[in-house]
């Protein structure tokens, strides 16, 4: 405000002194005398109206250079907003695409993230792990202590699937892993890392009991020829031929097949 009255002041003073000059020159070249009603004409009306009028349009200057700043201000505020809406949006799709228990991929998305790497990668081998028994496993040792298995099982799989697999919980005590470029002895080995961590690792359950788990594993080749839904089917009837075997083991394309003996 203060630099509005001696802006406007010195607007002011500068329009008295040129109307002083220009009253000075018209009067002299009409031969009249610059009196001191010339001078106090000349000086006054420039004051009074130059000092508020410019007074007025400082203030409005300022005014729409505040409003400026708060439109900026709020045109940066709205910006962060986004970016963190679009942020939460991205985390919310993301924990929607994951099973809460294991952190696996559920099974719809899944599906989805085998078709697209399938069809940019080529050919891999698909597995369907089954924990075996485990509905005796839960009248055992209680439902809470069956959860606690499965999320050792999901992390056995994290950590022997490797980082270019996809990993997925695809029902209850059934998961799914897709092996991007591997052929069935590679496949093979990865399942076999996966059989023996489930098979090594041993939970505390109620009543002071240790709780083992195992699993079964079948897989098919995906390839060109061969749909997500038609690898599933041929994977699951060899985790069937495993489970039909005696379990703890692998069933892949022959002529792999490994058992826990
Ligand atoms: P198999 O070796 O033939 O696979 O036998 P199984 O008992 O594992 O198979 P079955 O299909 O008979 O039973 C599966 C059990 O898995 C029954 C179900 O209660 C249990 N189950 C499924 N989802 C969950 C879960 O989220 N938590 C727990 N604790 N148990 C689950
Ligand atoms: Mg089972
Ligand atoms: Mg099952």
């Amino acid at each position: 405000m203060r630099s509005i009255v001696i802006k406007s002041g010195l607007v002011a003073f500068v329009s008295a002194v040129a109307s002083l000059i220009l009253a000075a020159v018209v009067l002299k070249t009409q031969g009249m005398a610059f009196d001191r009603s010339a001078l106090m004409i000349s000086t006054l009306c420039p004051l009074l109206i130059a000092w508020p009028a410019s007074a007025r349009g400082f203030l409005q200057h300022h005014r729409i250079e505040v409003a400026h700043e708060e439109v900026a201000r709020s045109r940066d505020e709205l910006a962060r907003a986004h970016a963190e809406l679009a942020e939460a949006h991205a985390q919310l799709a993301e924990r929607a695409s994951r099973d809460a228990m294991t952190g696996l991929l559920n099974r719809e998305n899944f599906l989805k993230a085998v078709e697209a790497t399938s069809a940019r990668r080529g050919s891999g081998v698909l597995l369907i792990i089954d924990a075996d028994h485990f509905k005796s496993i839960n009248d055992t040792h209680g439902h809470a202590a069956g959860d606690a298995a499965l999320v050792e099982i999901a992390r056995a799989i994290k950590c022997k699937a490797g980082a270019e697999s996809i990993s997925g919980r695809i029902g209850g005590e059934e998961f799914a892993v897709y092996l991007p470029a591997f052929d069935t002895s590679a496949a093979f080995s990865t399942a076999e890392a996966i059989r023996r961590e489930v098979a090594a690792t041993r939970m505390a359950a109620p009543g002071g009991s240790t709780l083992e788990v195992s699993v079964s594993i079948g897989g098919a080749e995906l390839c060109n020829d061969v749909t997500v839904a038609q690898a599933l089917r041929i994977a699951d009837h060899r985790l069937y031929k495993a489970k039909r075997a005696g379990r703890d083991r692998i069933v892949l394309p022959e002529p792999q097949v490994s058992s826990a003996a």
